[in-house]
């Protein structure tokens, strides 16, 4: 397949780290869905959801959790793309808020423990290899200035789910990352977090790190692994953003388990019934380009790729022939390839020479004005046919 140009993000405010990829938000794409994972994970409170998608208000100093709790990887943070020093015995990730005196040396400094997704600590494990991962709890976070979290720590969301996974394929408990409680005086948090300048002068790597993600697009390219091309068309998938997540959360699994078969609860499956009309409302809903309309020849309809679907639902909700029937976890045998779940005939409207799929005799379009006009005459003229 062709290395396609991603989709951008854009920040939300011109002084703040966040961006937000707004052809993969749910809450644009398909309201319906009621989305607004962002908007609860923010406990600073500045995020908010209007009819224009996520907006920000003043004082986000780009902590992540928004982006760590987003199911289609809409929103990004720069500070998180951290790479564990090869001479480190173990892997220790710190908050900003820690001074960098305090923090172990090669240790790894982020905005936030609990912008951590599953996925990335998936893959810090297993750039980490044999060697433990460990997330210095300060004691800081129950009274943290970007909102405290009362009865767990920020990152225990994504611990969680990262253990499950590696519990999946095998990988033994000591190997899976852990809270490792650190505590230091609550004198010693910064008010302010060591942020993106300060951290640049602190640290190469990071700074280095931080700057590339800062174009926030720039290393963003995602496909899906394996996608055979044979069932599907590149220039369709073209057009569509792709979870970035989800193809690093992938990967990660792969590295750290070659032989382990993917858990299958990762992956979706779908159905569609014969009530399906060919509208492809749900093509279009698709936040992630899970769902893509393929032509082959003569026939086109719709296909489905089970690694990048991430059982929003959006689909299954928005048919209006509620010919979907969508399964979070459907034991799909081949999720990484493209599966052509509906084919139509190509044809051409003999009324208005366009061209359509579907098996009627003429284009949804003319259906349509048959259908008005029907209703029209019948308003005017009681029963009688035109
Ligand atoms: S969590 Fe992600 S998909 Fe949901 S509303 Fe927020 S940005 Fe959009
Ligand atoms: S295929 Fe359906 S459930 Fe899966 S990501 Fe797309 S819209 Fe959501």
């Amino acid at each position: 397949m062709t290395a396609s140009a991603p989709l951008p993000f854009v920040r939300l405010r011109p002084e703040a780290p966040l961006g937000l990829r707004a052809a993969a938000c749910l809450a644009l794409r398909a309201p319906v869905v009621g989305c607004a994972g962002c908007v609860s994970a923010c406990a600073g409170g500045k995020l908010t959801l209007g009819v224009g998608g996520p907006a920000l208000a003043e004082g986000c100093d780009g902590c992540g959790r928004c982006a760590a709790a987003c199911p289609t990887g809409a929103l990004r943070t720069p500070g998180f793309a951290v790479t564990p020093a090869p001479q480190a015995a173990a892997i220790e990730l710190e908050c900003w808020r820690v001074p960098a005196k305090a923090s172990p040396r090669d240790s790894l400094r982020l905005p936030c423990l609990g912008g951590l997704s599953a996925a990335r600590l998936l893959e810090i494990c297993a750039d980490a290899g044999k060697r433990p991962v460990r997330l210095l709890d300060r004691g800081f976070c129950t009274d943290c200035p970007n909102g405290g979290v009362a009865d767990s720590h920020p990152a225990a969301a994504a611990l969680s789910e990262a253990k499950r996974l590696l519990t999946a394929v095998g990988i033994p408990e000591a190997l899976h990352p852990r809270l490792h409680a650190a505590p230091l005086p609550a004198a010693q948090r910064m008010a302010e977090p060591q942020g993106y300048a300060v951290e640049q002068r602190v640290d190469r790597r990071a700074f280095l790190g931080a700057l590339s993600a800062r174009t926030l697009a720039a290393a963003d390219h995602v496909r899906p692994l394996g996608l055979a091309e044979a069932d599907t068309t590149p220039a369709a998938l073209r057009e569509r953003a792709l979870p970035e997540e989800r193809t690093r959360l992938l990967a990660a699994l792969r590295r750290l388990a070659p032989d382990a078969p993917l858990p299958a609860a990762l992956f979706p499956s779908l159905r569609v019934g014969s009530a399906c009309t060919d509208h492809r409302i749900c093509v279009a809903a698709c936040p992630t380009g899970a769902l893509f309309s393929y032509e082959r020849g003569e026939e086109g309809g719709i296909a489905f790729l089970a690694a990048a679907c991430v059982a929003c639902g959006a689909c299954a909700r928005l048919c209006p022939e509620e010919a979907l029937t969508l399964a979070a976890a459907g034991n799909n045998l081949r999720p990484e390839q493209a599966q052509v779940i509906t084919r139509f005939s190509r044809r051409h409207c003999p009324e208005c020479g366009s061209e359509f799929t579907g098996e009627e005799d003429t284009c949804p379009a003319c259906r349509r004005n048959h259908q008005f006009a029907q209703s029209a005459f019948g308003a005017l003229f009681g029963n009688r046919s035109l």
